[in-house]
């Protein structure tokens, strides 16, 4: 983890920072400004809950979606980096438009945030994985770093355009966000120095060894596969860890004591929560693996993600812990809550940048962007699953849906122990270093 990394990654880092702040800021004030009434000083939009809900679980659905149109827009005809540019254009327009008190402007913004969100995101991922070199053992810690400043955005951007939006105006939280998203921008640009020799656009004619329109290589086409398998594992994933925004949350309204010394915490407060323990834990869980792996234990990347699945799923128990305690009417211990955050957070630090990292060491380089496309297309169908799962709570009882959670999501690791070796023998030796932190 000490040694230098390149000089592109802290402009990535910074971009994609900057992005999450205002992706998450946005996000976070969504919901309470669709359904805040028509009237007031602050007025929003007067939708139901369920109204308001529908449309963030179809949000946050699509914006992850679109990331395969946007990797098909890199891999043809304008490469990640400035495709990635056109993203972040199009981001900013769109908190703009949220900016502006008008409903077309309102649907207008949504659209521009999808469509942008959608050609920065999976690229700019691709891009850090392009700043290593096949083989280089640096790779896994950049993206964790990389990782790292995702949360920075998205630990910060509730607190702050939550209380911009919910004290001063919403308008002003989605131009708050707008203007994150701006500031991004100029990083990248006077970044561009640090970025010339990835996320450009490669004709397929010039990728090595291949002729135009060549299909793709047995080898390659095992990766391809080993890659969407792998993407089921990411919906499981995603379907159960994306509660936090949803059931998670309005458990945590109703049945968490959250008073700490004589005062209430709101429960919006708690959805910073994972993003911290990340900022924390990232490098821990980092080190982690990598020690293992020096000492030439498994440490594959489907080995870490079986594992993570698995300590994410235990979370869950946790949250069956807090819904025996507070049963029908009473109120759970917060600690219960923090634990199942913990731990959610110590599975996820084994799957999201292992993946994004596995995605560029297996992608053939004419699919590169694609393959990430489709990677946080599986992401979005998790999201929306996890809406799915969060709606049958509400008929079939929190203890058996988070207990439910936790049980599948331990048969599903375990079955993914079982069977990894098999898949990883479809990588081909992908993961092999070749040489040690030049
Ligand atoms: N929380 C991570 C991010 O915002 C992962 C999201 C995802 O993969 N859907 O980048």
């Amino acid at each position: 983890m000490t040694s230098r990394h390149p000089k592109g990654l802290p402009i990535l880092f910074f971009t994609e920072m900057w992005e999450r702040f205002s992706f998450y800021g946005m996000r976070a004030i969504l919901v309470l400004y669709l359904t805040q009434e028509t009237l007031g000083s602050n007025p929003g939009m007067g939708w139901t809950n369920t109204e308001a809900l529908a449309l963030y679980g179809w949000y946050t659905m699509l914006v992850y979606v679109m990331s395969i149109p946007g990797g098909i827009i890199a891999d043809r005809w304008l490469g990640q980096k400035k495709t990635v540019f056109l993203g972040g254009l199009l981001i900013a327009a769109g908190q703009f438009s949220l900016a502006v008190n008008d409903v077309t402007m309102f649907y207008a913004g949504l659209v521009l945030l999808i469509t942008g969100v959608g050609c920065l995101k999976p690229n700019i991922s691709t891009m850090v994985g392009g700043l290593y070199k096949e083989g280089d053992s640096r790779r896994d810690s950049g993206f964790i770093i990389f990782y790292i400043g995702i949360n920075i955005g998205a630990a910060s951007a509730p607190l702050l355009v939550g209380y911009v939006g919910e004290e001063i105006g919403w308008h002003y939280g989605f131009g708050l966000a707008g203007i994150g998203m701006i500031l991004g921008q100029v990083v990248y640009i006077w970044g561009q120095k640090h970025l010339k020799e990835v996320g450009n656009f490669v004709p397929v004619k010039k990728i090595e060894g291949t002729k135009k329109n060549a299909p793709l290589t047995k080898i390659e086409k095992d990766r391809v596969i080993v890659l969407l398998i792998s993407f089921i594992i990411v919906i499981v994933f995603w379907g159960a860890y994306e509660q936090a925004g949803g059931l998670m949350n309005l458990y945590t309204k109703e049945k968490i004591n959250r008073i700490v010394f004589g005062y209430e915490i709101p429960a919006s407060l708690f959805q910073s929560v994972p993003a911290f323990f990340v900022i924390i834990f990232g490098t821990i869980v980092a080190s982690f693996w990598a020690k293992r792996n020096l000492k030439g234990k498994e440490s594959s990347s489907l080995f870490k993600m079986a594992i993570g699945t698995i300590v994410m799923g235990t979370g869950f128990l946790m949250m069956s812990g807090a819904a025996l305690e507070a049963g029908d009417s009473g109120k759970a211990m917060l600690i219960w809550l923090i634990l199942s955050y913990l731990l959610q957070v110590l599975g996820e630090l084994s799957i999201s940048p292992v993946a994004l990292s596995f995605i560029t060491k297996l992608a053939p380089v004419k699919y590169a962007s694609i393959m990430m496309g489709i990677y946080f297309a599986a992401t979005g169908l998790g999201n929306k699953l996890a809406g799915l799962v969060g709606q049958l709570a509400q008929n079939a009882g929190e203890l058996e849906v988070f207990t439910g959670i936790f049980i599948f999501c331990l048969l599903f690791g375990a079955l993914l122990l079982v069977f990894f070796k098999k898949l990883k023998t479809l990588t081909h030796g992908a993961e092999d270093t070749v040489k040690n932190d030049t």
